[in-house]
C-alpha cells in the first residue's frame, strides 16, 4: 500500500495544505502524547485545535463511547434516547442555559444560533430586525452565514454573494458596537477570548457592556464559546470568568472529547424560540457522542479539576512571560486559562516547525503568533518541557 501521505494528495480536496516533507501522519495518542508513523513522541499544546482537552484517549471517554456503541449508536430525534437528555441536564446545571439544542459542530452551533435570534429579534423588535454585530477578527465557522459573521475579510473572499444581516464592531470596544445598533440588530455576537484570530482575551468592561447594551435595546447577547468553553479559561465556560450571563452560547471542539457534537444553550424567554418543524439536526445529539460528552463534562465537574486549571493556566502565562523578557523578538504574552497566545517578530509558522522538530505540536495562527492550547490535564513538567522547546527555536 501506497504510503498515507502520498495517497492524500490525489483523493483528498486540498483544502488544509498539508505538506508531506512536514505535515505528521499521527498514528495514536495518549494522554498529553501523540505518536507519529516512526514512533516519534510529541508533546501536544495543538489538542486537535481545542478538541481534546482531556488529553488523548482518555479512559473515561473511551469508556463511555465503547460502552454506548455496543448498545446503540443512532436513533434520529424521532425517538428519545438518554445520553442526550443527560447531557442537556448536565449542561443546564452548570450553565446559564435554560435549555439546549445539540447539533455536529461549531459552525453549525452558530447557525442555530443565528436563527434563533433573527426569530426573536422579530417577535421584539419588529420584522426589520435580523442583523447580527460581530466583533472584527472574530471567527465563528465556515458555512456561509458563520464566514459572514467572522469578522476577517480573508475567509470570505470568492464566496460572495454573503448571506445579509452582518455588521462587525472592534473587538473590545464597546463605543463601536453600541453606534451600530440600529432598528435592524437582533443580537450581538462575540468570543470571550478569541481564538483563530490571534488569541485576544475580552475585557471584562467589553463584555459587562455589552451585556447592558443588549438589555437596554432587546438584543440577545451570544457567546461563541466553541474554543474558549469547556473548562479551558478554567472555569467551564469563558463567560463565567467575566460573571456575564449570555443568552445564548454555542459549544463544540472540546465538548465531545474528541467525536464532533455542537450545541446551543438558551436562557429565559430564548429557551422557547424555536419550537418544531423551526430547526433539526440527523446526528443531533447522537446517543454515542452525547455518551462521550457525559463522560467530559463529569471528569470536568469532578472536585478541584477546573481550580487545578486555572492554576496551571496561572503557571503556563508566568513561564511565557519570563520567556518574554529573556528572549528577544517577543512582542507580547496573551490569553486566559490553558489558552494562549504568543506574539513574536518572526514567522509563527517557522518557529512552530522548529518546535515540531524538537517535539512539540504547536499551533501558529495570523502569521506571528503562537497559540497554545495544551490538554487541560497538563502538569507543570510539561509545561517546563514545551516552554523551553519554544524558548530554544525563538532564540535561534
Ligand atoms: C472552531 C470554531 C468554530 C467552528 O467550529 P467547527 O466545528 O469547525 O464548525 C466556531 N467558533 C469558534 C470560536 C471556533 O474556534
Amino acid at each position: 500500500m501506497m504510503e498515507t501521505k502520498i495517497r492524500e494528495r490525489q483523493y483528498i480536496i486540498n483544502t488544509y495544505n498539508r505538506r508531506p516533507d512536514f505535515t505528521l501522519h499521527i498514528k495514536r495518542g495518549e494522554g498529553v502524547y501523540v505518536w507519529d508513523e516512526k514512533g516519534n513522541r510529541y508533546l501536544d499544546f495543538v489538542t486537535g485545535l481545542a478538541v481534546n482537552n482531556l488529553g488523548h484517549c482518555h479512559p473515561a471517554v473511551v469508556a463511555a463511547i465503547c460502552n454506548q456503541a455496543k448498545k446503540l449508536m443512532h436513533t434520529s430525534n424521532l425517538y428519545y434516547t438518554e445520553p442526550q437528555v443527560k447531557l442537556a441536564e448536565l449542561l443546564v446545571q452548570h450553565t446559564p442555559a435554560d435549555k439546549v439544542f445539540f447539533c455536529n459542530s461549531g459552525a453549525e452551533a452558530n447557525e442555530a444560533a443565528i436563527k434563533l435570534a433573527r426569530k426573536l429579534g422579530k417577535k421584539r423588535r419588529g420584522e426589520q430586525a435580523h442583523a447580527v454585530i460581530t466583533a472584527e477578527n472574530s471567527f465563528h465557522g465556515r458555512t456561509l452565514a458563520t464566514i459572514t459573521a467572522t469578522g476577517q475579510p480573508k475567509y470570505r473572499k470568492g464566496f460572495e454573494p454573503l448571506m445579509p444581516g452582518f455588521r462587525y464592531g472592534r473587538f473590545n470596544d464597546l463605543e463601536s458596537f453600541a453606534g451600530l445598533v440600529d432598528d435592524e440588530t437582533c443580537a450581538v455576537m462575540v468570543e470571550p477570548v478569541q481564538g483563530e484570530g490571534g488569541v485576544y482575551p475580552a475585557t471584562a468592561g467589553f463584555l459587562q457592556g455589552l451585556r447592558q447594551l443588549c438589555d437596554e435595546h432587546g438584543l440577545l447577547l451570544i457567546f461563541d464559546e466553541v474554543q474558549c468553553g469547556m473548562g479551558r479559561s478554567g472555569k467551564l465556560l469563558a463567560g463565567q470568568v467575566y460573571g456575564v450571563e449570555p443568552d445564548l452560547f454555542t459549544l463544540a471542539k472540546a465538548l465531545g472529547g474528541g467525536l464532533p457534537i455542537g450545541a446551543l444553550g438558551a436562557k429565559g424567554e430564548a429557551a422557547d424560540v424555536l419550537v418544531p418543524g423551526d430547526h433539526a439536526s440527523t446526528f443531533g445529539g447522537n446517543p454515542v457522542t452525547c455518551a462521550a460528552a457525559v463522560a467530559v463534562m463529569e471528569t470536568l465537574l469532578e472536585s478541584g479539576f477546573l481550580s487545578r486549571v486555572e492554576k496551571m493556566g496561572e503557571y503556563l502565562a508566568d513561564k511565557l512571560r519570563q520567556m518574554g523578557t529573556a528572549v528577544p523578538g517577543i512582542r507580547e504574552v496573551r490569553g486566559l486559562g490553558l489558552m494562549m497566545g504568543v506574539e513574536i517578530e518572526g514567522d509563527a509558522a517557522a518557529a512552530a516547525a522548529g518546535c515540531q522538530e524538537k517535539g512539540l505540536l504547536i499551533n501558529a495562527i495570523g502569521g506571528r503568533t503562537l497559540r497554545l492550547l495544551p490538554p487541560l490535564t497538563v502538569e507543570e513538567e510539561h509545561i517546563d518541557a514545551a516552554v523551553q522547546v519554544i524558548q530554544d527555536v525563538l532564540k535561534s
